[in-house]
C-alpha cells in the first residue's frame, strides 16, 4: 500500500538521520595513548587543562566582554562591561540576570579560579532569599555540562585495555562470558550508552576494560619525574610552553600523582611487561563527558538528599578478573568514593541545611587535605566546590573555625540596576509589558524597587559632592538616583562639569566598594514581582499608557510595610526627575530642525509676505502652495523673533523683509549679482536669527502659544482637523520626533506633551 511505502520511506529517513546525528557525538572514542600525544602535541593548551582551567574557558566562551567603557570620559576603567546573557540566559528555562555591579564580582573570582590560587576552596554564593541563587548556580552547571562535552570544552581520561593475550599467553579460561561484559558495564554505572562505546557488545573482546574512576588526565600516567623531559620534547617553544613550564596555574602538570589505581595498574604492567612502551600500549585516553543526572564530573545534592549508606565503592567483577589476570589479589585494589566520581569536576551543594550540613562538614578534611581516605588508600579530590548559602544558614559552619579560610563567598545580592530589573519583569509577563507603560515609567519601577535595596548614606558620595542642592531637579538629596546610575554603568548627562572632574578612578572606586553592602535588604526579587504584579493588573490599560502618576498613586497607597522600605521624599525626586527628563526630550524634539527645513521655513516667509494676506500663492524659491494667513505668518515669526510682539511689531517686520527684499536682494544680488535666494544678506540675516531664537525658545509655543497647545490635545480627534496646516504640521512633527528619538508610539508621544501641558512643566524648569 501506497501509504506503508510512504511510511516506510520517512521511517528510513528517520534512522539515517539518527544514525548520522548519534554518530557524530560518538564520533571521539577511546584513543590509544600516542594518538593522545600526538592531540597534546598540536593543541599543548587545549589537552592539558584541569577542572579549574576548564571551567574558566567555559566562562570565557560563554561571557562576551564589551569595548564599550563605563563612560566615555573616564579612562581608567573601574567596570569592564559583561554580556553573561549566553551564560546565563539563552536556552534557559529560567534565565537569571546579572547586573553590571555583580559580573564583575564574579568575572573577577574566575580569573582567581584560573590561577590556581584559590584551589582547595569552596565557593559560597551567599545572598537573601530570593536573590535567585539557584537558578544562578543551576544555569551555570547547566551551561557547564553542556561546554564540557563539545569539542571545545572536552578533555581527556586514563582508559586501560589490559591486553589479555599479553598478559596471560592466551589463556582461554580467562576469556569473558558476554554475560560477564553485560554486568561489567551495568555496574560501572555509566550506562549513557549514546556517548561510550559499549564494552558488551564487543563480544569477541581480547582485553579488559578498566576506566580511571578518578577521570585522571592521560598525561598523568607518566612517570612524575619524566614529565619535563617528555613535554619540553613534545611542544614546540612558544608562550604557552613558557607559561606551561613557569606558572603556578600549571603546576599539576608536574606535581600531581596519578590516582592510586592507575598507579597500582603501571606498576603491576611494569612488572609483567619491563617494557614501559609496552605498558603505554595497553593505556588509551577517552572523552571525560559530564552527566549530572548520573553523577559523573557534576554531582548536586540538595539538602533533603538522604547520605549513602554505602560510601565505598568497588566493583566485585572487575576486581576478579583484575585479580585473575595478575594472579596476586592484593596489587590492584579497584575501590573508590563517591568522590571520585567527581574527581576533576563539580560537587555542588544547594544550601547548607539539613544533609547538606553533613556534607559540608565532610567536605571540610577534603579540602584542607586535597584528599580522601577510603580505607587505607589515599584519594585524591581535585574538584570544584560549590554551595549556596542563605544568611541564617551562616551559623550552621560557625563550629568550624579553621574552615572560614578555606571559603570564598561571592555575594550575590538583589539586582540594583535598573536595566537589570526590568528585564526580569519583561521576562517573567512577557515583553509586551514595556508597551503599556509611557516611556521612562517601567524604568522608573525598578528604581522604586531598588531605592529599597541601597543605603541612604554614603561617605563617598559625601565627599564627591558637597551641595545636593544644585541636582534638586534630577536626583533626591541623597543621591541615590546617581548612585544607581552609577551603578548601571552610566554618569548621568546632568552632571555638572566640576563634578565630572572630580569623579576620577579613586572616587568611582569608593562608590562602588560601598555598593559591596547593597542589595541583601529591601524588596527582595520575589517582592518585586509580587508588587510588579499587583501595580499592572490595576493600571494598564487599553486605551492610555501607565504614567508616572499612575505610579507615584500606586506606591502611595501602598501596604504599610514595603511602603516604609521607601525613603521619604524618594517619589517626590523621582517624579521631578521625570519631570525635567520628559520636557527635555519634548525639547529636544521641537529644536530638531535640519538646516533645509529652516530655509524652507525663510523662503516661504519672505514669499509670503510679498503676497496679500489671504491669498492662496505658489513660492517662487521652494514651489510650495502657502496659504498666506496671519497664523502663518505668526507660526514662522515665533520662531523669528522675541516673545510678546504686538500686532504693530509684526507689521513692521513684514514691512522690513518686503523692503529688503525688494530694494536689495531681488532687484540686486539675485538679478544683477546673479546670487541665489540663500547668499542674500536677506536670507542669511533672517536664517541667523531663525537659529539663535530657536534655541532660546524651544519650548515657547508650549508656553505661548494657546493654539499650538490645543491642537496637541485635540490630536487624533474630529476637533484636530478644524487647526491652522502650519500648527498641525508642527505638532506632526514633534510626536514624530519623540517617536524617532525616544522610542514613543504616537499616542504614547501626545500623551506626554499633554502631561507637559497640563503640568505646565515648560515655565516650571524656566
Ligand atoms: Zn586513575
Amino acid at each position: 500500500m501506497e501509504t506503508n511505502a510512504l511510511n516506510k520511506t520517512s521511517v528510513d529517513q528517520t534512522l539515517d538521520l539518527l544514525d548520522k546525528n548519534i554518530t557524530d557525538s560518538q564520533r571521539l572514542k577511546p584513543v590509544p595513548f600516542e594518538e593522545f600525544l600526538n592531540m597534546l602535541n598540536a593543541k599543548p593548551s587545549h589537552m592539558l587543562r584541569n577542572i579549574f582551567q576548564t571551567f574558566h574557558d567555559m566562562i570565557k566562551c560563554y561571557v562576551d566582554e564589551s569595548e564599550d567603557t563605563i563612560a566615555g570620559d573616564i579612562d581608567k576603567l573601574t567596570f569592564t562591561k559583561y554580556d553573561c546573557s549566553r551564560l546565563f540566559v539563552e536556552d534557559s528555562e529560567n534565565p537569571y540576570f546579572t547586573d553590571m555591579l555583580f559580573a564583575n564580582r564574579f568575572m573577577k573570582q574566575m580569573e582567581y579560579l584560573r590561577h590556581g590560587a584559590q584551589q582547595n576552596r569552596i565557593y559560597i554564593f551567599y545572598g537573601p532569599h530570593g536573590c535567585g541563587k539557584s537558578t544562578f548556580l543551576n544555569n551555570l552547571l547547566k551551561k557547564f555540562e553542556i561546554y564540557a562535552n563539545t569539542e571545545e570544552g572536552l578533555r581527556y581520561e586514563i582508559v586501560w585495555r589490559l591486553d589479555i593475550k599479553k598478559l596471560k599467553d592466551k589463556d582461554k579460561s580467562l576469556s569473558i562470558s558476554a554475560f560477564e561484559k553485560l554486568i561489567h558495564y551495568v555496574e560501572k554505572g555509566e550506562g549513557d550508552g549514546m556517548k561510550h562505546e559499549p564494552i558488551f557488545t564487543d563480544t569477541n573482546a581480547d582485553y579488559i576494560e578498566v576506566p580511571c574512576i578518578s577521570h585522571d588526565n592521560p598525561f598523568l600516567a607518566i612517570p612524575k619525574d619524566q614529565r619535563r623531559i617528555v613535554l619540553d620534547e613534545l611542544i614546540k617553544n612558544d608562550e604557552f610552553k613558557w607559561r606551561l613550564f613557569t606558572e603556578k596555574e600549571y603546576e599539576w602538570v608536574f606535581k600531581e600523582e596519578v590516582c592510586t589505581i592507575c598507579s597500582s595498574i603501571y606498576h603491576s604492567l611494569m612488572e609483567r611487561l619491563g617494557n614501559p612502551s609496552e605498558v603505554f600500549k595497553m593505556l588509551y585516553a577517552r572523552p571525560y563527558y559530564f552527566n549530572r543526572r548520573l553523577g559523573t564530573g557534576i554531582s548536586v545534592f540538595n539538602p533533603g538528599d538522604r547520605p549513602l549508606k554505602q560510601n565505598i565503592v568497588s566493583n566485585e567483577m572487575l576486581q576478579k578478573r583484575i585479580n585473575a589476570l595478575f594472579q596476586d589479589s592484593n596489587v590492584i585494589n579497584y575501590m573508590y568514593s563517591r568522590f571520585a566520581k567527581i574527581n576533576n569536576g563539580i560537587y555542588a551543594l544547594m544550601d547548607i541545611k539539613a544533609h547538606n550540613i553533613e556534607r559540608m562538614v565532610e567536605l571540610h578534611n577534603i579540602i584542607s587535605e586535597g584528599l580522601h581516605k577510603v580505607e587505607d588508600i589515599e584519594e585524591r579530590v581535585d574538584s570544584l566546590f560549590f554551595a549556596l548559602m542563605n544568611p541564617e544558614d551562616k551559623r550552621s559552619i560557625r563550629d568550624f573555625p579553621s574552615f572560614e579560610d578555606r571559603i570564598q563567598y561571592i555575594d550575590i545580592p538583589y539586582v540594583l540596576d535598573v536595566k537589570t530589573e526590568v528585564k526580569i519583569y519583561n521576562n517573567i509577563f512577557g515583553r509586551h509589558i514595556e508597551g503599556s507603560f509611557l516611556p521612562m515609567v517601567l524604568e522608573n519601577f525598578a528604581r522604586i524597587i531598588i531605592c529599597t535595596r541601597i543605603g541612604k548614606k554614603s561617605m563617598a558620595l559625601a565627599e564627591w559632592i558637597k551641595d545636593t542642592s544644585k541636582y534638586k531637579n534630577f536626583c533626591d538629596d541623597q543621591l541615590m538616583l546617581l548612585k544607581m546610575e552609577l551603578f548601571s554603568g552610566h554618569i548621568p548627562k546632568w552632571l555638572k562639569e566640576e563634578d565630572i572632574k572630580t569623579l576620577d578612578n579613586t572616587m568611582l572606586k569608593k562608590i562602588i566598594a560601598e555598593s559591596e553592602i547593597y542589595g541583601k535588604e529591601g524588596l527582595s526579587g520575589r517582592d518585586a514581582i509580587k508588587i510588579f504584579d499587583q501595580f499592572y493588573s490595576q493600571y494598564a490599560k487599553e486605551d492610555r499608557l501607565i504614567n508616572m502618576p499612575d505610579l507615584c498613586t500606586f506606591f502611595n497607597k501602598l501596604d504599610d510595610q514595603p511602603k516604609k522600605m521607601i525613603p521619604q521624599g524618594f517619589l517626590e525626586s523621582l517624579l521631578r526627575m521625570y519631570d525635567y527628563s520628559v520636557l527635555q526630550q519634548v525639547k529636544e524634539s521641537l529644536y530638531y530642525y535640519n538646516e533645509e527645513q529652516i530655509a524652507k521655513d525663510i523662503k516661504n516667509y519672505i514669499s509670503a509676505v510679498t503676497n496679500e494676506l489671504d491669498s492662496i500663492v505658489k513660492c517662487i524659491f521652494t514651489q510650495e502652495e502657502i496659504h498666506v494667513t496671519e497664523a502663518f505668518l505668526e507660526s514662522i515669526e515665533n520662531r523669528l523673533l522675541s516673545e510678546d510682539m504686538d500686532k504693530k511689531r509684526r507689521q513692521e517686520i513684514r514691512n522690513d523683509v518686503l523692503k529688503e527684499y525688494t530694494t536689495r536682494a531681488l532687484t540686486h544680488e539675485i538679478m544683477i549679482e546673479g546670487k541665489n535666494i540663500t547668499e542674500t544678506r536677506l536670507f542669511e540675516s533672517l536664517y541667523d536669527r531663525y537659529v539663535h531664537n530657536l534655541k532660546k525658545k524651544v519650548l515657547e509655543p508650549f508656553i505661548e502659544n494657546e493654539n499650538f497647545r490645543n491642537a496637541i490635545k485635540d490630536f487624533d480627534t474630529e476637533k484636530y482637523k478644524a487647526h491652522d496646516k502650519r500648527i498641525k504640521k508642527d505638532v506632526k512633527f514633534l510626536l514624530d520626533n519623540l517617536s524617532g528619538k525616544f522610542g514613543y508610539s504616537t499616542q504614547g508621544a501626545n500623551e506626554a506633551c499633554i502631561y507637559v501641558i497640563d503640568n505646565d512643566l515648560a515655565n516650571k524648569f524656566k
